[in-house]
């Protein structure tokens, strides 16, 4: 089958979704393709706090039907496929899916987010899914009355802390550093609560477990200061070390940053190919919000409206 639209967004997180909505709203039509994760990174968390317009908190994954149902309503076409293949090097841009359907668009947002990164140790990917998990709304049920050790440092790993408090019976963070990189209120909260021990300078060094059944039952964890080594028996272990932008598909073809972030010009998502756009967390190393990302998919509409009318961008490609 072959699909061609004015607009294509890739990607149905925050920014997708925003960018759906701009686009929709402008008559443009716009097909948005999904991918393997409908609703992105939001879907993995439970209690929203930050995103601006709920006095209440709110939930992650019902924040997104929310915004996939906006989207829907002022005509964004949602497909279910996942993008493995494009050739962004003359207009039409061309797009294959899983599905083997081919995609052709006069402008492309790009809006794929990001992916929780692993620490690449043999033993955690032996585990994965027995016991290692990046994430934990999705397994911590697995751990109920067990202990759990988090590995991170950032606001992920403090709230997936606290989230799993609530399940594990007790969660052992363990962070490289002496000092946490997460939101004030979200330490302050980890902090007070009794279930929950921090080791600082301290690193995963193994996980521990057995082969028959496949499963968890301990941590080699090593000093950042002395290099000392010591294990631990836990249960289950939670990596959240941050993420890595999901840009592996548009390598060679658009200009990135050294660290696979895709390079956008200044105050604009505007990448180095006029009428491809880039917006949320695929191309913002900085901010990585549901607001922030929903901000910039808002701009990319905008621009890829601007650029199909023929109207001069205000901005300046990327360099
Ligand atoms: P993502 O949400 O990452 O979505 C990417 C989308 O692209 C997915 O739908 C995926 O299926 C799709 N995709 C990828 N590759 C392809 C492809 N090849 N073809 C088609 N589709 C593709 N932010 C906050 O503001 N507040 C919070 O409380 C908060 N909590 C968080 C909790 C956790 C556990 C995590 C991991 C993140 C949290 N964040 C929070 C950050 C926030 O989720 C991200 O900044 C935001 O989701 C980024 O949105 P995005 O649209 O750029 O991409
Ligand atoms: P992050 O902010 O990049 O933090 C990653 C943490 O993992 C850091 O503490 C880092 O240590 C540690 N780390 C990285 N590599 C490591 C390694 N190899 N070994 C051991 N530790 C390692 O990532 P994040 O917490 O996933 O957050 C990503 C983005 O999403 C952020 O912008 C965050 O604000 C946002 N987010 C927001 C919310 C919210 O608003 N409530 C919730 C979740 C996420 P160092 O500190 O030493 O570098």
């Amino acid at each position: 089958m072959k699909r061609h639209a004015k607009m294509i967004i890739i990607g149905s997180g925050p920014a997708g979704y925003t960018a759906g909505i701009y686009a929709a709203r402008a008559m443009m039509k716009p097909l948005l393709i999904e991918g393997i994760q409908p609703g992105g990174q939001m879907t993995t968390t439970t209690d929203v706090e930050n995103y601006p317009g709920f006095a209440d908190v709110i939930q992650g994954p019902w924040l997104m039907d929310q915004m996939r149902a906006q989207a829907m309503h002022v005509g964004t076409e949602i497909i279910a496929d996942h993008i493995d293949a494009v050739d962004l090097t003359h207009e039409p841009f061309w797009m294959k899916g899983d599905s083997g359907t081919e995609y052709t668009a006069d402008s492309v947002v790009i809006a794929t987010g990001a992916q929780a990164r692993w620490l690449g140790l043999p033993s955690e990917s032996r585990f994965k899914g027995f016991g290692v998990s990046a994430c934990a709304t999705c397994d911590g049920f697995f751990f109920r009355n067990k202990s759990v050790l988090v590995v991170g440092g950032g606001n992920t790993a403090v709230e997936e802390s606290i989230y799993l408090a609530n399940i594990a019976s007790q969660v052992i963070l363990v962070h490289r550093r002496g000092v946490l990189r997460a939101e004030k209120i979200l330490q302050e909260r980890l902090f007070a609560n009794p279930k929950i021990d921090v080791m600082w300078h301290t690193e995963l060094d193994e996980v521990l477990g057995t082969d028959d059944p496949l499963g968890v039952n301990g941590a080699r964890l090593k000093s950042t200061l002395t290099g000392e080594t010591f294990a631990i028996p836990v249960d289950g272990i939670f990596i959240a070390i941050g993420h890595v932008p999901q840009t592996e598909l548009f390598k060679d073809q658009i200009e990135m940053k050294p660290n696979g972030y895709i390079k956008t010009a200044p105050f604009s998502t505007a990448t180095n190919i006029p009428g491809v756009y880039a917006a949320g967390d695929a191309a913002d190393d900085v901010y990585r919000q549901a607001v922030t990302a929903a901000g910039l998919g808002c701009m990319a509409a905008l621009e890829a409206e601007k650029y199909l009318a023929g109207i001069k961008p205000m901005h300046q490609a990327a360099e």
